[in-house]
């Protein structure tokens, strides 16, 4: 193949998913013809809603690089299920013989779960949730439609349809991390997909691939289903996330950033320039490109548009560090290159947002900052204390 995986995800980072897909359009349709001959003319994919706001299929619709049509037309995507986009007579005209459902949409779901329909890519949209009800089991907390006359569950689906795909990409936040359905206070076992598949002892054929943010980007999605379908799984990093897009701080990368060096502090969200750090922005602690890449076709991001990062993509969101929303994360003096005496002294001077931490730093250590080895300490760290599914 001509394609350089490495080559391919560092382009795709900076051209965006259209870019790529037309750079590439050979080589990708290349292995979509390989993948199709071997699956009988088909690729298989499947886009399971599980707990979630649908977000991140919003997202998808609001992509512009390219936008879903374009998708379609240059990645040559093929969802044959994806709940919330389809009408409850969508009919693929292969029901297989034999399989009952309340909905005909979901027979090439059924099929695929429990029949020999094949699946080459799994997208999961939203947590899956172990726990039970009062008085009812695991899983049933979301129930997806009915198999042979009995109720099937999110979870028993996203078990088969995980152990039986190519890949697995977790689209989104809920589905990456737990996102809002696990958050504090979490009653019906939302947790990640990696999470799940780990607890219920099944494996994939290859890593979990995490996109996280609430919602995912439309690029970010594009790009990786792009690179499994080329046949390979991007570079992840250790929260499964293809390093591609969360390598750098959104905060390294900010129009705000000189503002923040030189400790001009935003009081107020209309401020055009100021930094919004004392305001609570959670750039400086979450993996992102969304200051590359940027939001709405280019336009823009949270930062540059206002209001401030809220710390979207960082596994523990919407739980500390990211929140509380309004106030600057509760960071550690050696997270900013300071002693503990030097992190005291510099609050009692009027905090050390006023000063400037990367120019605190830079005087104190005669280094500059990166922060990233720190930071990723903190997002596994911020990962391994996220809520334990509640026992039922
Ligand atoms: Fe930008 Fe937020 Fe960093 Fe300020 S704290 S420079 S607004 S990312």
């Amino acid at each position: 193949m001509a394609t350089n995986r490495r080559d391919f995800l560092k382009l795709a980072t900076y051209l965006g998913a259209a870019t790529v897909a037309t750079y590439y359009s050979n080589d990708i349709r290349r292995v979509f013809s390989q993948t199709a001959q071997q699956n009988g003319g088909k690729i298989h994919i499947i886009w399971l809603q599980l707990a979630s706001d649908t977000g991140c299929t919003i997202s998808m619709l609001q992509g512009s690089n390219p936008n879903l049509i374009g998708a379609v037309q240059e990645l040559s995507l093929s969802a044959d299920y994806w709940q919330t986009l389809m009408t409850q007579d969508y009919d693929l005209g292969w029901v297989t013989a034999g399989y009952t459902t309340e909905d005909k949409s979901q027979v090439p779901l059924m099929n695929a779960a429990f029949g020999n329909a094949p699946v080459d890519v799994l997208v999961v949209e939203g947590s899956p949730q172990l726990g039970a009800p009062k008085g009812g089991s695991e899983g049933d907390f979301c129930r997806i439609g009915q198999y042979n006359g009995t109720d099937v569950t999110g979870l028993d689906l996203m078990l088969k349809l995980s152990a039986k795909a190519s890949y697995v990409i977790a689209i989104g936040q809920c589905s990456s991390f737990g996102g809002i359905p696990s958050a504090n206070g979490n009653l019906t076992g939302a947790t990640s997909v990696t999470s799940a598949l780990s607890k219920k002892g099944v494996t994939t054929m290859h890593p979990v691939i995490n996109l996280a943010g609430c919602p995912a980007h439309p690029d970010w999605t594009l790009i990786t289903l792009a690179s499994v379908l080329q046949g390979f799984t991007p570079d992840l990093d250790e929260q499964g996330r293809p390093k591609a897009f969360f390598s750098s701080y959104i905060h390294e990368n900010c129009p705000r950033r000189g503002a923040y060096d030189r400790g001009q502090l935003a009081t107020t969200f209309d401020d055009p320039v100021g930094c919004y750090w004392n305001l609570g922005c959670k750039g400086p602690i979450t993996l992102s490109s969304c200051a590359q890449t940027k939001w709405d076709g280019g336009v823009s991001f949270c930062t540059q548009g206002g209001p401030m990062c809220w710390g979207c993509m960082h596994p523990s969101f919407p739980d500390a560090p990211s929140s509380p929303f309004f106030r600057p994360a509760a960071i550690s003096p050696e997270f900013l290159g300071l002693t503990a005496d030097n992190f005291a002294e510099i609050l009692l001077v009027g905090g050390v947002a006023a000063l400037g931490v990367h120019a605190a730093r830079h005087v104190l250590t005669g280094k500059e900052e990166t922060g990233e080895e720190e930071n990723v300490t903190a997002d596994a760290s911020a990962q391994q204390q996220k809520k334990e599914v509640p026992a039922n």
